[in-house]
């Protein structure tokens, strides 16, 4: 019997992914026969996981999920896009196909909570109300915050970002194009809020200078990588190997450096050097120093916040360094609201320490959707989240640093035994192979 490549490497994922699977395994819950109305704000990775938990542990459900979108999108992928592993459509499905059969989709915005009265405002339906909240619409990018470019404006001046889906596109694009230049400068950057998957600027930068490199190129372009802190990634055994890694492929590094504005049409960028480098602390002072770096290729990672309606309500940090992106309060192992127990967050939005991931999502939710089960019964929540969060590190075509962490920068490997400062090919199979089937038919699904 023969068995096709792309077959081999599918089963031989779904075999670390069921090590993953089986490793994370919850039964927090069973069935229950409470009422009550729940409303989900967010119909992504969170929102929809939610969904799925609550309508199949719920005998009696009632829930709304509110979602504007009707293409929902495997954000993970966006880096194999930009890799040219991926094909642009293989990351989205219609947003209906997703959302549970029994869970009520409302297609538009809020743009308003109201807490205090158990209620949201929609753009196009007005107020609904709610006994039971989720709060799970993910983060804002605010690519205005720096200077110059807007995301319509991606890709001007070889301005790139793989945060946005044309964005990863035209980034992939980019990266080819340079085998057709003579020689160059390329700088990558990072950012000073909270960010979802803060490996992204990190992988982009790796798989540009491996392409290279596999094109009998990289001799003709010097690469920069400008980090807003002062280490490329927490915990230190991860971002000591990083640090080995960029120092190996002759990258430079340069850290306590925030991006501050872009001159597309003379390829200039400037940014701020900092004093203090804590992830979101850092003012932007006059007196601090300004430099300018020429580049041929710039990919910048835009400063993240809640969205709008999130930051201008009372669930919103507003002290500690969290307030800077207006983020969701939220007991970070209940992931109860603390002033509105009848509120549940999780996802990008919440303010909590954990590194903001869908693999964290995958853990949030069980908890989560337990939680609020036992508030809607009169029962003590008693599931907790231990912070745990998985960047997969593309380092290489064909190898990943898989960094798995929780709270307190604490190591949570999947598999203990394992030196975790070594990149490996098997990573590269569940990344490639193995993630987003587990995505789709398994934790959407509210299976693991
Ligand atoms: C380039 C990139 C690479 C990544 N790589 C990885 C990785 O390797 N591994 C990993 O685990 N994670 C990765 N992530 C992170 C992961 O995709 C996110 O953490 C995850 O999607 C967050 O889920 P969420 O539901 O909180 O937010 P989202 O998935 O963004 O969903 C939020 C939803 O809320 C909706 N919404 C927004 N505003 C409103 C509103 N006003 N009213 C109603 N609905 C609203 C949006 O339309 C959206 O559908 C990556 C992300 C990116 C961008």
């Amino acid at each position: 019997m023969t068995i096709s490549r792309r077959k081999f490497l599918t089963v031989g994922a779904a075999g670390i992914g069921g090590i993953v699977v089986a490793e994370r395994a919850y039964d927090f819950f069973s069935e229950s026969k409470v009422k009550a109305k729940i409303v989900i704000v967010g119909g992504g990775a969170a929102g929809i996981t939610m969904a799925a938990y609550l309508s199949d542990k719920l005998r009696y459900d009632d829930i709304v999920i509110v979602e504007p979108n009707e293409i929902h999108h495997y954000q993970p992928g966006y880096t194999l896009i930009a890799a040219d592993v991926f094909s642009p459509e293989e990351v989205l499905k219609p947003t209906e196909n997703l959302i549970p059969r029994k869970v009520k989709w409302v297609k538009d915005s809020v743009v308003e909570l109201a807490p205090d009265q158990n209620y949201v405002v929609t753009a196009q339906n007005g107020k609904i109300s709610y006994d039971f909240l989720v709060l799970a619409p993910g983060c804002q990018m605010d690519f205005n915050q720096v200077e110059g470019v807007t995301k319509e404006t991606l890709g001007e001046g070889n301005v790139h970002c793989i945060y946005d889906y044309q964005g990863a596109i035209k980034c992939r694009d980019a990266i080819k194009e340079l085998t057709s230049q003579k020689e160059g400068r390329l700088v990558f950057t990072d950012t000073y809020t909270k960010l979802k998957c803060g490996g992204a600027p990190k992988k982009i930068c790796l798989i540009t200078e491996d392409y290279l490199k596999d094109n009998n190129r990289r001799n003709d372009f010097v690469i920069d990588y400008y980090a807003n802190a002062e280490e490329l990634m927490k915990p230190a055994v991860y971002g000591n190997r990083l640090q080995e890694i960029y120092d190996e492929r002759g990258i430079g590094v340069h850290y306590k450096h925030r991006l501050v504005s872009v001159d597309t049409a003379a390829k200039k960028a400037v940014f701020q050097v900092l004093e203090k480098t804590t992830q979101g602390e850092v003012p932007l002072g006059e007196e601090q120093e300004l430099v300018t770096v020429d580049y041929d290729l710039l990919h910048f990672t835009p400063p993240m916040g809640a969205p709008a309606f999130v930051k201008n309500s009372p669930l919103a940090i507003t002290t500690g360094s969290l307030r800077h992106g207006g983020w969701a309060k939220v007991d970070q192992e209940t992931l109860i609201q603390p002033d509105y127990p009848n509120i549940i967050i999780l996802g990008d939005v919440a303010g909590t320490p954990a590194s903001k991931t869908g693999a964290a999502i995958r853990m949030q939710a069980p908890v989560a959707a337990a939680n609020l089960i036992s508030i809607m019964e009169g029962k003590e929540p008693v599931a907790k989240y231990d912070g745990y969060s998985a960047c997969p590190i593309v380092t290489e075509y064909g190898k990943v640093l898989m960094c798995e962490f929780g709270y307190d920068d604490k190591l949570l490997p999947t598999i203990p035994w394992l030196d975790p400062a070594v990149e490996r090919g098997m990573w590269w199979m569940l990344k490639v192979h193995g993630l987003q089937p587990m995505y789709y038919h398994g934790m959407l699904k509210g299976l693991m």
